[in-house]
């Protein structure tokens, strides 16, 4: 049986809204129909085609346009048309470990997708006490920021500590089974926040700032912080984030490209540390990945079962 496969991160919803695609349709369709330059890497019959299993798919909003009411009422959009997915059958939303096991039982028959939500910034929630809504409707991660800072932290692009708003947050989250992904926070955040949480951490989508040196990326240090929390590390095949020097409009990178990073995160965390978390789609296309890598089903050819999928999904085991 082939190995399952998980992608820690798609902005799913956010393609669908803000970009106007319908990921209904087969992703051939798709790029033949999208008006958009870059062009389209996913739709949910291409996560399909390729048998991925699991996906956290993020709530997402640019908090660089219009205000938090704006960005709430955003969030509970996105998540009804995930929720509309679900009722029309085409992927199933996991919303706890039962329902992981029921849906890894029933996958190799249907291969609908399973999502699990993920919060990719706090900015949306007017207060910790905003995020037992979402919980009660089955989001089980949460960044804290997205690349600005906000009222619970710093971010990768506007640095700075962990508040005590942050502070708050975490506990509700520890409390409520929400587990923490540190993509996208500030360094000095990120280590005031494993000081705080005590529950379960990961990287959804970030990779070796040793080889591209940006806050974007994860330090060893906190590479080596992640491995002793038992977290995962999910890499992403984008070439900014793989080579400091290429530049929108360069020719794709080889794939070397990326096992550079693969070999230095699990140098680190160790082989079982370490999975896939694209963000394919999330404000890039098919030019701006390296070459061999046109859909999700091409993502095999970068490593074993364990890289693939099962790495995550022992991860989720552990606490969902
Ligand atoms: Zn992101």
């Amino acid at each position: 049986m082939e190995p399952v496969m998980v992608d820690a991160h798609l902005d799913l919803a956010h393609n669908a809204r803000a970009l106007g695609r319908d990921l209904t349709l087969p992703l051939d369709r798709l790029r033949e129909v999208d008006p958009h330059p870059e062009t389209p890497l996913v739709t949910l019959e291409s996560l399909r085609e390729a048998g991925v299993a699991v996906v956290f798919a993020t709530l997402f909003v640019d908090p660089r346009e219009g205000g938090r009411e704006d960005w709430e009422e955003e969030v509970w959009v996105q998540l009804h048309l995930y929720e509309a997915w679900e009722a029309q059958g085409l992927v199933r939303l996991v919303r706890d470990g039962r329902g992981l096991e029921a849906h890894l039982q029933r996958f190799p028959q249907d291969r609908v997708p399973g999502l699990l939500l993920l919060l990719e910034g706090a900015h949306a929630l007017a207060s910790p006490e905003d995020l037992l809504p979402l919980r009660e409707r089955g989001l089980r991660l949460l960044s804290l920021t997205w690349a600005t800072g906000n009222a619970y932290a710093g971010g990768n692009a506007e640095e700075g500590p962990l508040t005590e708003r942050g502070k708050a947050l975490l506990q509700a989250m520890a409390r409520w089974g929400v587990a923490l992904d540190l993509s996208h926070l500030a360094e000095e955040a990120a280590w005031q926040a494993l000081e705080v949480f005590p529950g379960p951490v990961c990287a959804t989508h970030a990779n070796a700032r040793a080889l591209v040196p940006s806050p974007r990326h994860l330090s060893d240090r906190l590479m080596e912080a992640l491995r002793e929390r038992g977290g995962v590390l999910g890499l992403v095949p984008f070439n900014a984030f793989l080579d400091p020097g290429w530049k929108r409009g360069d020719p794709r990178l080889p794939l070397e490209a990326f096992f550079r990073h693969k070999a230095h995160a699990e140098a680190i965390l160790g082989p079982g540390g370490v999975g896939l978390g694209t963000d394919w789609d999330g404000g890039f296309g098919l030019e701006a990945v390296p070459q061999g890598l046109d859909r999700h089903r091409d993502l095999r050819a970068l490593g074993d079962a364990g890289f693939l999928g099962e790495n995550w999904i022992r991860w989720l085991r552990g606490w969902l």
